[in-house]
């Protein structure tokens, strides 16, 4: 299939499927043009002031998800539904994130999408650097693997090899499931071999982040002072997510308990669950409410921070976003991510929204949408950067993420 078939039938099937309830102001397509940026662009005066007061050296992106397809020797395995048109849900997400990536199935998922990847990189000043996660596969309660349950699987060493390529620019952040009967030993493994941190997403893995099997991995995190990435609130970037409990945020007080430094992943923007506190029939508070309880527990000061990628995004601009802004004193514990892929899933993200809700003046919109049409990691970075409310705005410290992800005790 030619690539521009491969984009209007993406840009079919989203019709089909969201016209009817949601008609996205950028459009559906990522344009992907090849080449720099224009030169109104690169020129501008917002371009400017994005890069004002940060030291660049620390601007570390958190969270950058490889795409690919397991159409090279990289050994991604991928849910087969998402392959297949008789699957419209998974199928349709899957076309989006390859879309979003700017990949091009006919010369290879895995090898488009990282040259995407770095080409959009390259635009950031040096000293900045990305980290890209690897993703375990679903495991069971004995610690055995199944692919067949597997939404994704992106292998850690995949991860490694592509972050060595250029490893002034990348970084990369292991996964493994702690239930795995050899999961300490290969922590320590992933961890010498240069892993910043350890990522999760519980839904999708078959995690529980408050079981005491995983104990013995909080352990070893700790001793080696490597945080743990995890994914809190509902997941609604992979379909068929059936356990939503797994994501419930107060889960994660036994890895902070046990010592862990935890970053939530998206502040846990998404969804509600019962109040755990108040036994497991507690009433139902919005995840965002439990991540701001736990930032509120001293003793959780220098453990707990929380990653701001996709809580922009059009369905999480509510109080999670101003709260996120306003509380200036957690701003010292966020962390910036892109959640890469996503800023280029052209619905998710409206600049109209963010302007209509006075989150930013009709200027900056205009010159963010533009941006969007180029590089959609610099636009994530430059619409948070312009972002403010009531005269708030996330503090330079939130996107200088590596003073947080650098620091590791010892391997
Ligand atoms: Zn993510």
């Amino acid at each position: 299939m030619r690539r521009r078939t491969f984009v209007s039938l993406l840009g079919a099937s989203a019709l089909g499927l969201l016209g009817a309830r949601y008609w996205p102001d950028e459009g559906f397509v990522n344009p992907c043009p090849d080449g720099e940026l224009p030169r109104e662009l690169a020129g501008h005066e917002l371009m400017q002031r994005i890069w004002q007061d940060l030291d660049a050296a620390q601007l570390w992106d958190s969270h950058v998800h490889v795409v690919g397809a397991g159409d090279s020797d990289s050994g991604i395995h991928l849910d087969p539904r998402m392959r297949s048109i008789l699957h419209p849900a998974h199928n349709l997400r899957f076309r989006f994130y390859v879309n979003a990536a700017c990949a091009d199935p006919e010369a290879g998922i895995d090898a488009t999408a990282w040259q995407g990847l770095s080409h959009l990189a390259a635009a950031f000043p040096p000293g900045a650097r990305f980290l890209m996660l690897a993703f375990d596969a679903w495991h069971d309660e004995n610690g055995r693997r199944d692919l067949a349950r597997t939404a994704f699987y992106i292998p850690n060493d995949y991860v490694r090899l592509l972050a060595a390529r250029q490893p002034a620019r990348f970084g990369w952040i292991a996964s493994v499931h702690p239930w795995r009967e050899d999961a300490i030993e290969d922590l320590r493994a992933q961890a010498r071999a240069g892993a910043v941190a350890v990522k999760w997403l519980p839904q999708i893995q078959n995690i529980d982040p408050a079981s005491p099997r995983c104990d013995a991995f909080y352990a070893a995190l700790a001793e080696m002072g490597m945080p743990l990435l995890v994914h809190a609130g509902h997941e609604y970037a992979v379909a068929g997510v059936t356990n939503q409990e797994l994501g419930h945020p107060l889960r994660l007080r036994r890895p902070l308990e046990h010592g862990v430094r935890v970053i939530v992943a998206h502040c846990a923007t998404e969804g509600h669950g019962p109040d755990l506190d108040r036994g497991p029939h507690g009433p139902q508070r919005s995840n965002f409410d439990y991540f701001a309880r736990l930032m509120d527990e001293a003793r959780f000061e220098d453990r707990l921070y929380g990653d701001i990628s996709a809580v922009t995004q059009i369905n999480r601009l509510g109080r999670s976003l101003q709260t996120l802004l306003e509380r200036e004193d957690w701003h010292h514990r966020l962390v910036n991510g892109s959640d890469y892929p996503l800023p280029g899933v052209m619905p998710l993200f409206s600049m109209r929204a963010l302007a209509a809700k006075n989150y930013l003046d009709e200027a900056a919109a205009d010159f963010l949408r533009r941006l969007r049409q180029y590089n959609v990691l610099l636009f994530d970075f430059a619409h948070k950067r312009l972002l403010r409310y009531r005269g708030h705005r996330f503090a330079p410290r939130v996107f200088e993420s590596g003073r947080i992800l650098a620091r590791r005790a010892r391997v």
